[in-house]
């Protein structure tokens, strides 16, 4: 049970935390920043949060837990800005999509304090930001991954291990580089593909008409460029190095299969085709 939860970005990610430990009666009482006026008097007012704090250092200062879900690029000044205030028995978790530019800031801006810091990353999320995107059972079945360190109280771990288990949702720890390497490969590559297409098209004169005949093939590859896109740049620039690696290895497949469609190399598009089919048919 944990008295005071502190959620410091009251969108979706934030907000559903929120519902969810509410609604199981796992939390005696959510105080939640944004920074936005809006965004915290919208949280309050749909309940998502029982209070909202008018600065981090009023959110933080009594809180048990500290749950940190802003754009990742806000997550440096957010710490810096908590770190004066926080109980030094308090723990601190976050959301971030990708881990180890979060490890890096929270190692700075906390100190000794750093032990408290357990990153997370839970696996589950819409199209949709925001607290009214917020709702009770986002984490349900889905899966949280928690990437300690060195440093980390392992009773930290685990406090924020069955916070998340709380919620419905599988928990699973994992090294930093590989939450990165392969988050990069299932989400970010792919976010990084719909928001390439749908801009392309977008562009075009005859877009409108181009989009008038979208099928839902279309419809379920494009929803993730709804995505909010602070949010992906951020991404981006803070998960680098595995997505460029990716990008490298996704322009030369695509390469590959220009060329094959040039050489009316129907044989190889047939292979590359059956693979992609049976590994989508067999593995999920
Ligand atoms: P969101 O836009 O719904 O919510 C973010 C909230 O943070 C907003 O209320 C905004 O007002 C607030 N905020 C922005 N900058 C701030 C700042 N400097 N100080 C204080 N508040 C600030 O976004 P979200 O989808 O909830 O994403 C939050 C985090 O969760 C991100 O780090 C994202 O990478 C991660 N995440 C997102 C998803 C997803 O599918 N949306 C999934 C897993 C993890």
């Amino acid at each position: 049970m944990i008295n005071r939860l502190a959620v410091i970005g009251v969108g979706l990610i934030g907000g559903s935390l929120a519902l969810s430990l509410k609604s199981k009666g796992a939390v005696n009482e959510v105080i939640g920043y944004s920074r936005s006026e809006n965004a915290r008097q919208e949280a309050l007012a749909l309940g998502v949060i029982d209070k909202a704090a008018d600065s981090i250092a009023e959110a933080v200062a009594e809180a048990d837990v500290v749950f940190v879900a802003v754009p990742m690029g806000a997550m440096s000044a957010v710490f810096a800005d908590m770190s004066q205030h926080i109980r030094p028995e308090a723990i601190i978790t976050d959301g971030g999509s990708a881990k180890a530019q979060v490890i890096m800031a929270a190692r700075e801006a906390f100190g000794d304090n750093f032990k408290q810091f357990v990153p997370g990353h839970p696996i589950a999320g819409t199209e949709k930001s925001g607290p009214s995107a917020a709702f009770a059972t986002l984490y349900e079945d889905h899966r949280v991954v928690l990437t300690p360190v060195s440093e980390t109280d392992p009773a930290a771990t685990a406090k924020i291990k069955m916070m998340w288990q709380l919620t419905g949702a599988e928990v699973f720890e994992m090294d930093v580089e590989h939450h990165d390497t392969v988050l990069a490969a299932t989400s970010h590559l792919p976010h990084v593909l719909a928001f390439n297409l749908v801009g392309m098209l977008a562009q075009r004169d005859d877009c409108d008409e181009v989009l008038r005949y979208a099928a839902g093939g279309f419809r379920d590859f494009s929803r993730i460029a709804s995505s909010d896109a602070v949010m992906w740049r951020d991404i981006c620039l803070g998960n680098k190095q595995a997505i460029l690696d990716l990008l490298d290895e996704y322009h030369q497949g695509i390469n590959k299969i220009e060329q094959a469609i040039k050489d009316e190399d129907g044989d190889y598009l047939i292979e590359v085709f059956a693979r992609a089919k049976k590994a989508r048919d067999t593995r999920f």
